[in-house]
């Protein structure tokens, strides 16, 4: 729990809450990293301090996600939305069209991005269901000759999550894992390449990782912008142009403490008691309902509502005197929305479970 009673547990989907321990170590090395005399922020991006910095946080995620050793691990800017057009530009190797899978918000924007650079084939949508599942595998119309398939593992808005990586033959999967990517384990090698923003279960805003296997690299078409470019990023270690340097050592320390905690096996466990804890307490009432097909649920991000839409005001007003915050759904969804990140303790989904239940009583 938190030494500091002014903080809060933060619903927010991304930039969201981190721990705090990490918050701690940021700020005693503010002023003077590791006896250097300089806060990181202050660090050539090729000095040997930051490059020890930079060293220890690609090895620990690649220890984290057992990132096999023919995979390069890139640290980017541009966010989510940007790599729907940089993954195109980087993936078409020559050929026209792309598969997709659109289960949500975001893989839908990344099929409207990638229109721009390709014939965009929709393999399967949820959009019928108001994207509450996923389409049976065995529905999908994967194309033999697609650059690859796209799909979200997690979407962050509709709160739809893929359990398993679904195989897709031969053609490569690129895998959208902003909001879940350190949540569970995941078998990269059935990816030819992942990619996600760090705000939602990393660290800050402003550093995109992209992890892509070696042989899918260096056909990037003629316009795609230097800093963009797999084949010349992961040459030059994510240094062709200076990366994201404060973001990168917070998001290093967010990995030493998911190693300290057990690494992902242990987050997959807390994950799967906070989701356990959380659905079970709107499962069990008739004052919430939820929408999203009990088989993809996402373990990350929660939208949920109250059947009286009229009482949305004062149950987010309620909850914000318990500083319970951000719970209020994306605006395309509606209703509510409660995301419990890694960094989200368990102490933060009982609070709220505990408010569920107290506002049931005074307003059922
Ligand atoms: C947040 C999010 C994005 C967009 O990320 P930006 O960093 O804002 O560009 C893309 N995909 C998913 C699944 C997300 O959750």
């Amino acid at each position: 729990m938190s030494s500091n009673p002014n903080r809060v547990f933060n619903f927010s989907a991304g930039p969201a809450m981190l721990p705090e321990s990490v918050l701690k170590t940021a700020a005693a090395e503010m002023l003077d990293w590791h006896g250097s005399g300089m806060s990181v922020m202050e660090m050539s991006h090729r000095g040997k301090e930051f490059i020890s910095i930079y060293e220890q946080t690609v090895a620990d995620l690649r220890e984290l996600l057992a990132v096999p050793a023919n995979y390069k691990i890139t640290f980017l800017q541009g966010g989510g939305l940007g790599e729907n057009a940089i993954v195109p530009m980087n993936m078409l190797r020559g050929k026209s069209s792309i598969d997709m899978v659109v289960t949500g918000e975001w893989s839908k924007k990344s099929a409207e991005e990638a229109k721009k650079f390709a014939t965009v084939n929709l393999a399967a949508s949820s959009e019928n269901t108001g994207f509450t599942s996923i389409p049976d595998r065995a529905s999908w119309r994967l194309n033999q000759d697609a650059a690859y398939v796209h799909l979200c593992m997690n979407e962050t808005i509709g709160g739809v999550e893929f359990q398993s990586v679904p195989d897709v033959g031969a053609v490569p999967l690129v895998g959208d894992v902003s909001s879940t990517i350190l949540s569970r384990p995941l078998d990269i090698s059935k990816f030819g390449l992942v990619f996600g923003g760090a705000q939602k279960n990393i660290g800050p805003a402003g550093l995109t990782i992209v992890i892509v296997r070696d042989d899918l690299i260096g056909q990037a078409t003629q316009y795609t912008p230097d800093v963009f470019n797999y084949a010349v990023q992961s040459k030059s270690d994510s240094m062709y142009n200076t990366p994201p340097t404060y973001a990168i050592y917070i998001a290093g320390l967010v990995f030493q403490w998911l190693k300290a905690r057990g690494g992902v096996a242990a987050m997959e466990a807390q994950n799967i008691a906070k989701a356990n804890l959380l659905y079970g307490a709107l499962d069990a009432s008739e004052f919430y309902v939820t929408k999203v097909a009990k088989d993809c649920r996402s373990r990350m991000n929660v939208p949920f509502f109250l059947r009286d839409e009229a009482l949305n005001a004062a149950f987010l007003k309620g909850a914000d005197e318990r500083h319970l915050l951000q719970l209020k759904g994306h605006r395309v969804v509606g209703g509510m929305r409660a995301s419990i990140y890694n960094a989200m303790p368990i102490e933060g989904v009982q609070a709220l479970v505990g408010y569920l239940q107290d506002f049931e009583k005074a307003n059922g």
